[in-house]
């Protein structure tokens, strides 16, 4: 990769980015404060930074309001945003088509894909990475953001950018969504386990969310999810907003961030995708744990298992047993906790059981009917 190419590349980039730059929003929200939602565990002790911290999610020039020209022409940034109207708690799957897939492989800038409310604050944020297509085609971008499970319902929208600067915005609508509300009585020893300070447990959180923040380049495989267990009863939900109500009376409030399998001591788990293992240990707070990886910053968790039965850097297919239901760790008894995380955000397993996160066919459609969202918002209001 020589400099002769780069220098081609900045030119291609700055050339593809001077046609846009006039149709770029006319609002250029800052960077917010850091998410904090993305914490592995609520005892988590050493907070992360930003969940989704990336190159080109910087704060763009502003462009005083009303200033946008005419519309960008359709196809000159082909995006698509799936689906366009999220609920909290879901994945967003943002796609580039070839044509900016190209100044992306020329520049090897990394583009992201960033949420942010109508109001500015950010919710999330993702790098793009490549999706092959066909020999000889250029491949898609994709990202993979997730909508908060705390996040407000209307207007949002979608910041593309790279290379530090903004190119489109595209508007979604996060849609409402309700969850429910429990209170969890917990033991002394269960009170322990959440509230004692502990070194060990500090640095177990700290390497999860290493990994879990991670954004790799390998896609282990873009179908459906299959649930992990044979059972249907559930005993928590996704978003579940808890009260935990320690052994001395205090009480503190945590979102769950997965669903619970009401299932015996010893029922197999399986791999609900394919993917490497890229954890599987022993730890304080979800007992035995086992956490892989199916694309790039998408990873499946699975908790208070009673035997682990893989091993870390393990290729898994989709059904592989991994393990046997437990108690382990902070469990109320015997269950399965079973959790997706997108970009270190916490997202509703179900939502990737329904429909495949990378739905090349579908994206392919769309962009063949040419009716691609690639306005920014000011120019939609
Ligand atoms: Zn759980």
């Amino acid at each position: 990769m020589g400099s002769r190419r780069g220098a081609l590349g900045t030119a291609l980039f700055a050339a593809f980015f001077f046609t846009l730059v006039s149709s770029c929003l006319a609002e250029s929200p800052r960077r917010p404060a850091a998410v904090t939602e993305g914490v592995p565990e609520a005892a988590a002790a050493a907070s992360p930074p930003e969940a989704g911290d990336t190159p080109g999610s910087a704060a763009p020039a502003a462009t005083a309001p009303g200033a946008a020209a005419s519309p960008p022409e359709a196809g000159r940034l082909r995006c698509a945003v799936m689906p366009e109207n999220p609920r909290p708690g879901e994945p967003v799957t943002v796609w580039i088509a070839p044509s900016l897939s190209t100044a992306w492989e020329e520049t090897g800038a990394a583009f992201s894909a960033v949420l942010f409310t109508a109001a500015g604050k950010r919710l999330s944020a993702a790098p793009f990475f490549a999706v092959p297509q066909a020999q000889g085609e250029p491949p898609l971008l994709a990202a993979v953001l997730a909508v908060p499970s705390t996040s407000e319902n209307g207007f949002a929208h979608i910041q593309i950018g790279g290379g530090g600067e903004t190119l489109i915005e595209i508007p979604v609508i996060i849609a409402e969504r309700t969850f429910v509300s429990e209170e969890i009585p917990l033991n002394q020893s269960l009170t322990d386990i959440r509230t004692a300070p502990d070194p060990r447990k500090t640095a177990e959180s700290q390497r999860l969310w290493a990994i879990l923040s991670k954004t790799g380049t390998d896609i282990y495989g873009s179908g459906n999810f299959i649930p992990p267990v044979g059972s249907t009863r559930r005993t928590s939900f996704f978003g579940d907003r808890r009260v935990f109500v320690y052994s001395n009376g205090g009480r503190d409030t945590s979102i769950h961030a997965g669903v619970d399998y009401g299932v015996p001591t010893g029922t197999p788990v399986a791999a609900c995708g394919p993917g490497r293992v890229v954890l599987a240990s022993s730890r304080i707070v979800t007992g035995n744990s086992v956490v892989i990886e199916h694309l790039p910053g998408l990873y499946s968790l699975y908790y208070h298992l009673d035997t682990i039965e893989t091993a870390e850097g393990a290729l898994v297919a989709q059904g592989d047993r991994i393990g046997l239901s437990g108690a382990t760790g902070l469990a109320t008894g015997p269950h399965l906790h079973w959790e997706i995380r997108v970009s270190g955000e916490n997202t509703d397993p179900d939502s990737f059981i329904g429909r495949p996160v990378l739905d090349k066919d579908a994206v392919l459609a769309r962009i063949s009917d040419n009716t691609l969202w690639n306005l920014t918002v000011s120019e939609r209001r």
